[in-house]
This record gives structure tokens, C-alpha cells and sequence, in this order.
């Protein structure tokens, strides 16, 4: 997952600075510092962004639209100031749910998809089948049944997992119509893409 920027002024004046962030394993504070690192270090063929700001020459810490004597970080006083812009837009981003980028911005919602993901241990196509389906973020685990192949193959799936059906019987569960079945049970699920969730 990443997302490229760019610098807001820049681009305004005519200059695209592009700055891609890789996302993985990274938190809002990670980010909200890999920002100002690529605002700090776009250079400007002319002109100068709009505000002061400073890099610790010890840490590389970066600190937009001010000029701190003694990093914050690690204490470092060797410190370099430059004019840079302090507001950016997206330019582009992959792998990354459209639901959580705006013109401007990440959302913030984007780092608690992140974490979930992380914990979950579902794919992220799942999450985007929930988001599909129109569920919340924090719904989305919850309420995954599974991946299928067809309405049918999930109304099989479900009959034999939930015990529903003796499976050892060929008669009369091979006369059986999945695709009917499938449809009462479609009642309570939805699904987008071969995956299946709960309904509230
Ligand atoms: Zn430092």
C-alpha cells in the first residue's frame, strides 16, 4: 500500500514534486512524519514554499512550519531550516481502499482499516467486498462467513457446515437445488465479489 503527494504550493505554481509514502506498518504518527520529511525534502526548481521549517541533522526529524532549537527526538541541535510548502494533495495511491483517500488526504479512519487488516488475518479484498456490501469498517470481521464460488456453492457450503443436511446420504441431497436454497439464504447475507458476510 502507498500514496503519493504532492506539495500543495508547487503544484499551484506549475511544479509537480511528487513524494510516494510506502504505508505499510505504519501508524498516523509514522505517517504524519513521512509528510513532512517529503514536503521537507521536495526541492524547488524556483521559488520557495511558504512557511519555515526544520530538519534535525542528527535524526532527520522533521517539524513543518517551524524552526525548533533542539529536536524533539533525539535532543539533536544541529538543525537545518528551509522555506517548504505545508499543505500537499494526493496525487495517486495503490492498493489503498478509495474509500479512505480524499483530494487532500488519507482519512484517518485509513490507519484503524490498517490495523484491522493486521489483526484480522483477511485478505484485503474481503474488506473491500465489505465495504461493497456497505458494511462498517469495524463490522467487516465480524460479520465474514466466507469466500465462494456461487450463491449455490455457498448455500452447500453452509448446509453441510452448519449440519443441516447428512451429507452421506447421496439420495436426496444430489436432487437438491442449490441455486433455490441460495435464495432463502440470500435473504440474511450479502455478498460482492465471492464474499459472503452476515446482514444486521
Ligand atoms: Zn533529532
Amino acid at each position: 500500500m502507498n500514496i503519493t503527494l504532492y506539495p500543495l504550493g508547487a503544484y499551484v505554481s506549475g511544479y509537480c514534486l511528487p513524494f510516494t509514502i510506502e504505508l505499510d506498518g505504519m501508524d498516523q504518527t509514522d505517517y504524519g512524519q513521512a509528510v513532512s520529511k517529503g514536503l521537507f525534502e521536495a526541492n524547488y526548481k524556483n521559488g520557495d514554499g511558504n512557511v519555515l521549517s526544520s530538519r534535525c541533522q542528527r535524526c532527520g526529524h522533521v517539524v513543518i512550519g517551524s524552526v525548533v532549537k533542539c529536536c524533539k527526538e533525539c535532543s539533536g541541535i544541529f538543525i537545518e531550516a528551509k522555506q517548504t510548502d505545508e499543505e500537499w494533495i494526493v496525487c495517486d495511491y495503490e492498493d489503498v481502499p478509495s474509500e479512505f483517500v480524499g483530494e487532500y488526504d488519507l482519512s484517518s479512519d485509513f490507519f484503524d482499516y490498517a490495523g484491522l487488516l493486521a489483526e484480522s488475518n483477511l485478505d484485503k479484498d474481503v474488506f473491500s467486498a465489505g465495504f461493497a456490501c456497505g458494511l462498517a469498517l469495524d463490522e467487516i470481521a465480524d460479520r465474514y462467513v466466507g469466500s465462494y464460488s456461487s450463491d449455490a456453492d455457498f448455500a452447500e457450503q453452509w448446509a453441510e457446515d452448519t449440519g443441516s443436511i447428512n451429507t452421506s446420504l447421496a439420495w436426496p441431497y444430489t436432487c437438491i437445488n442449490w441455486e433455490w436454497a441460495a435464495h432463502d439464504l440470500m435473504m440474511d447475507h450479502d455478498s460482492f465479489a465471492g464474499h459472503y458476510f452476515f446482514r444486521s
